[in-house]
């Protein structure tokens, strides 16, 4: 079974072209499916015609948050939820083209990988600045998390279950996805498509959503702005040290005025001093947080992926078990 995971908030100008584009490519699968809808605590109408239309679309199952909990959560809340062997999540503005689903299935069972990831190849209807704050985005992550982020890969993307309950037994809570599920190694490929332009309604992305990610991302993959006081502590010693010896010279040469010199080699030295335990407070800190998320050390491969017969007798032994 293939489940669709559709988080949704505000989204009720979208919501009946969305159905309408995506239910005949489901429909056309040789497999069952189920649309799983996250209304992320929308205030529009989106809740009353998601009841609506569960009655003319069976395979439809809606999952209401009581209160908006953001993109990242609301899909937490639908892979919680899902029951097919092969979770895809989707956008509900249609910028993500459902007839891809198609070809990310075709992938994935032919080559027997986890993880099909959408890329946008074009990103022509997306505005100037959301190209450039992406592209930001993108770089300085793969130098944060240190691993190879497929650029331009959203959160349009095709999980085998395994790697759902994978990605569900990690320990943290703020999970950005896009940046997990690479960082935990999933044998992939990548689907190109085209990123079409919201079909209606506004972005739920504003800026500070926007800015909220980022900082989220940046703080979930590393601790170095933590370490940064200790650099300052290193630089102000060394900075320091010179001026303390200008400043003797000084004293020297009779060029001050009584008690300057103590003074001044004092107040630099207690300020480097300040940084440099700021920046230890801030090792350890970081060790309770990198402690406190927990994650794995290792991701044993469980599946070889050159043997997709054993791959499936090993899923089927999983769930009888
Ligand atoms: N979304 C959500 N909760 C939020 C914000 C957005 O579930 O708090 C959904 C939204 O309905 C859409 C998807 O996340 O299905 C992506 O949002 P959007 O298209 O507004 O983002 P953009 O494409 O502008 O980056
Ligand atoms: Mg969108």
């Amino acid at each position: 079974m293939l489940s669709v995971v559709v988080p949704m908030y505000n989204e009720q100008l979208a919501l009946p072209h969305f159905a309408e584009r995506l239910r005949p490519v489901l429909d056309d699968l040789p497999m069952p499916y189920e649309v799983l809808c996250v209304d992320d605590g929308s205030t529009d109408g989106t809740g009353d015609l998601l009841r609506e239309m569960l009655s003319h679309w069976p395979q439809l199952r809606v999952l209401p948050l009581r209160r908006n909990a953001g993109h990242q959560a609301a899909l937490t809340a639908g892979l919680d939820h899902a029951r097919g062997d092969w979770i895809v999540s989707i956008d509900a503005d249609l910028q993500d083209p459902p007839h891809v689903i198609r070809e990310m299935l075709d992938v994935a069972q032919r080559t027997g990988v986890d993880v099909v990831y959408g890329v946008r190849a074009d990103r022509s209807t997306d505005t100037r600045f959301k190209r450039v704050t992406a592209g930001l985005y993108y770089g300085a992550m793969r130098r944060a998390a240190g691993v190879e982020i497929p650029r331009h890969a959203g959160d349009f993307r095709l999980m085998s279950a395994s790697a759902v309950r994978e990605v569900g037994r990690l320990h943290e809570r703020g999970r950005v996805y896009r940046l997990l599920i690479p960082y935990m190694g999933f044998r992939y490929r990548t689907v190109e498509y085209r990123r079409e332009s919201r079909v209606a309604g506004d972005s739920k992305y504003p800026v500070h959503k926007m800015a909220r990610l980022a900082a989220e991302s940046y703080t979930s993959f590393t601790t170095a702005p933590l370490r940064f006081a200790t650099w300052l502590g290193v630089l102000g010693f060394v900075l320091c040290s010179t001026f303390a010896v200008a400043a003797l010279v000084a004293y020297a040469t009779g060029n001050t005025l009584p008690g300057w010199t103590s003074f001044a080699i004092v107040i630099g030295f207690v300020g480097a001093l300040q940084f440099l335990f700021l920046g230890l407070l801030g090792e350890y800190v970081a060790r309770i947080y990198t402690e406190m998320q927990a994650r794995p050390r290792y991701f044993t491969d469980v599946h070889p992926p050159d043997d997709p017969a054993r791959q499936a007798r090993s899923e089927r032994e999983h769930r009888t078990r």
